[in-house]
């Protein structure tokens, strides 16, 4: 068994997250590809994202139509700062997987902060860690021994952020196309962003 899993905030999940799971997804051959909404973002404060309930409602709204999308809450369980290197550790013991098993997907931006993160040395040892590049991102500054253990695929570039779409919610503009019609009936239902 093969496990790719992505972490973020998803506040809230957007199509370019789905469209690049599952381009991931199709060039990996993973069994699986899991959804772990974070917790508790170690890089952001708690008033600057929606409560752990909604996004994983939104997560789990948007991860539903496809079987081998599935997401967790894994990262609820041991409540304080969501660090990356502790998911990973818990999710191989859960599926029993080894490190080559399990594939760890970031963005551009992250692996751009990489050195900022709790024992990063240690995410690239225990995973495989895929890169998904936005437009914008170039690597120049990344240290050489992360770029040499990374995998960085080709994907579609597409511009949509949650931070978009929050600011197009405050501002009254439509958020039609950005994400599925259940997650903009959810945002709507839910008074998200307003
Ligand atoms: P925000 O605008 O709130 O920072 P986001 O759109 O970046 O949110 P996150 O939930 O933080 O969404 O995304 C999780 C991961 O997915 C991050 O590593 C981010 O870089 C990556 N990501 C999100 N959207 C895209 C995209 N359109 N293209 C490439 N990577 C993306």
């Amino acid at each position: 068994m093969r496990i790719c899993i992505f972490g973020g905030t998803f506040d809230p999940p957007h199509l370019g997250h789905l469209i690049l799971a599952e381009n991931v997804l199709e060039q990996l051959k993973v069994d699986k590809f899991i959804f772990i909404p974070s917790y508790n973002p170690p890089h952001k404060q708690a008033k600057d994202y929606t409560s752990f309930f909604h996004r994983c409602e939104m997560v789990s709204i948007a991860t539903k139509n496809n079987d081998k999308f599935d997401f967790s809450k894994i990262e609820e369980k041991r409540k304080g700062k969501s660090y990356s290197i502790e998911t990973i550790n818990e999710i191989k013991s859960e599926y029993n997987l080894s490190s080559d098993q399990l594939y760890f997907m970031i963005g551009g931006d992250s692996l751009l902060n990489l050195h900022l993160w709790k024992n990063p040395e240690n995410i690239l040892k225990s995973s495989k860690v895929v890169v998904v590049a936005r437009s914008d991102n170039s690597f120049e500054k990344v240290k050489s021994e992360f770029l040499k253990q990374v995998l960085i695929l080709q994907t579609p570039q597409i511009d949509i952020s949650s931070t978009e779409i929050r600011n197009r919610v405050k501002n009254n503009q439509s958020i039609k196309y950005l994400v599925s019609k259940e997650i903009e009936d959810y945002i709507s239902d839910n008074k998200l962003y307003i």
